[in-house]
């Protein structure tokens, strides 16, 4: 192969994937853009059409002329090493083969199973400012917005827009949230950026209430009631504080995790942060993974926001195109260095981030036996315990025994929440470096038909 004949693939065509393939087609290889969504932007750019920034759709049709973008394009198995297959309504099953990848897959809402959680009426954050936002659709009249982090705060704004009563309850305590300004101060943005949501929800009287958390939901057939209490630094309610409130619904907001299932399933690293709570994929400082010719960028590597995702993005595909051969050693330096410093501004405000709102042990302490653990195959918190009278205290044990995580999300939605619940309770040690249960394709929910197209040997 020559250098110019040398093809990059970008799964994920949010500001990350955008930024690497603006870049790796700019220094000459072939790319491909691939997003399961209808449309190019990702999470960011959803609701943001028609900016022209940095990462967004414009941006690629403006920059990146020569790049193949294939929307409504499932990537779900990784059958042999430079190749993905994927699945799309038009295309059906294709393999689509590369040379370099670069992983910029994304982040999903972290789900919490807390009493009532999947009641009719229970949302994510990011769900419900979805719907508010692009469909004008409102939950209910009441709506309870609790969680921890900035994300709650436009949550509640696009709420509050459209003529709901909002409360917001974020448990992390006030000083705790009052000391990230000294960060948020070096990317003024974001600051402003902040300082207009509280200026349009105190305009609007929404009450955020810092150091308190909804510790159970009730109703019968949807949401009625939620218990709200004050908690202490480890999220534990405080004894007698606990209050019952009226609600329409309940809009949960505890944070992101990164997609890990196609990093895995390639044979990349991930690694686990306390920090976090959560894995990311593991990458060197120039967004390589542990797999020669892979690279991962934006949330897939950690939760840092748009601006991080636009610059980790842009990092992945120059070194991409560095190991290809397309970019002189001399300009590579020079470039990396300048895009990892403004990548260190974000990375110390995603610091105090994680720092600040990273969910405590007593969150995972809420769940009651009848709590729903996994909702994809009905296993309650009550069958978890019940299978830990027979088997260790491993996520792959569980699934094995209850088929936790077996179901269409393959574990998505509930693993996070039950390697913490085990880690808090039963004294589950997580393997710093790999997930602890195998993934298996298909990674992503496809019609059977795919499947068949393509028998695996
Ligand atoms: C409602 C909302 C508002 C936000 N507001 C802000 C804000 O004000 N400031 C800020 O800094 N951040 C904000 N964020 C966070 C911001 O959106 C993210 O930081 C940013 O989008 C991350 O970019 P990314 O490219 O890493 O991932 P994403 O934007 O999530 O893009 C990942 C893409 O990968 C695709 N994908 C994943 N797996 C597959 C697969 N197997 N096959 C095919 N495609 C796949 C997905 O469809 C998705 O389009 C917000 C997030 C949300 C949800």
């Amino acid at each position: 192969l020559s250098a110019g004949d040398q093809t990059l693939v970008v799964v994920g065509a949010g500001p990350a994937g955008v930024m690497a393939a603006i870049e790796g087609s700019r220094w000459g290889l072939n790319v491909t853009v691939v997003d399961e969504q209808a449309r190019i932007g990702g999470q960011y750019y959803r609701t943001r059409a028609d900016s022209p920034a940095d990462g967004s759709p414009r941006h690629l049709t403006a920059a990146a002329q020569a790049t193949e973008a294939r929307v409504n394009t499932t990537v779900f198995d990784a059958p042999a090493t430079g190749t993905l297959r994927t699945w799309s309504p038009d295309r059906g099953a294709l393999d689509v083969p590369y040379d370099r990848l670069v992983l910029a897959t994304g982040a999903y809402e972290r789900a919490v199973a807390l009493p009532g959680w999947t009641l009719p009426g229970v949302m994510t954050a990011g769900g419900m400012h979805a719907l508010a936002k692009n469909q004008r659709v409102v939950p209910g009249r009441r709506v309870i917005v609790a969680g921890a982090g900035p994300f709650l705060l436009e949550a509640a704004d696009a709420l509050a827009s459209r003529g709901c009563q909002v409360v917001v309850v974020d448990a992390t305590r006030l000083r705790d949230a009052l000391s990230g300004l000294p960060a948020l101060a070096r990317v003024p943005k974001l600051l402003v950026q902040a300082a207009g949501y509280f200026a349009r929800l105190a305009r609007r009287r929404v009450a955020i209430r810092y150091g308190e958390l909804v510790t159970a939901i009730h109703g019968d057939d949807a949401v009625e009631e939620v218990t709200v209490a004050r908690v202490d630094r480890h999220w534990r309610p405080i004894p007698g504080t606990a209050r019952r409130l009226k609600v329409d619904a309940v809009c949960l907001g505890f944070g992101f995790v990164p997609h890990l299932d196609l990093a895995q399933l390639i044979g990349c690293n991930v690694e686990y942060h306390d920090e976090d709570a959560g894995f990311a994929v593991a990458t060197d400082p120039f967004m390589r993974t542990t797999v020669a010719g892979v690279y991962a960028a934006g949330e897939t590597i950690g939760i840092a926001g748009v601006g991080a995702a636009r610059l980790t993005g842009r990092l992945a595909g120059l070194a991409a195109a560095f190991d290809a051969g397309l970019v002189p050693g001399a300009e590579f330096a020079r470039q990396s260095a300048r895009i990892r410093l403004q990548i260190g501004r974000y990375r110390r405000v995603a610091e105090w981030m994680r720092k600040t709102y990273r969910p405590r042990r007593g969150l995972w302490e809420l769940a009651v036996d009848e709590t729903m653990a996994c909702r994809c195959e009905d296993v309650t918190i009550g069958d978890l315990r019940s299978a830990l009278e027979l088997t260790s205290p491993s996520p792959v044990d569980l699934k094995t025994l209850t088929r936790a995580g077996m179901g269409p999300c393959q574990g998505r939605i509930c693993s996070p929440f039950i390697i913490e619940w085990l880690r808090s309770g039963q004294n589950f040690v997580v393997p710093p470096h790999h997930l602890p249960w195998s993934i298996r394709p298909p990674v992503r929910p496809v019609p059977l038909e795919a499947w068949l197209d393509h028998p695996r040997g």
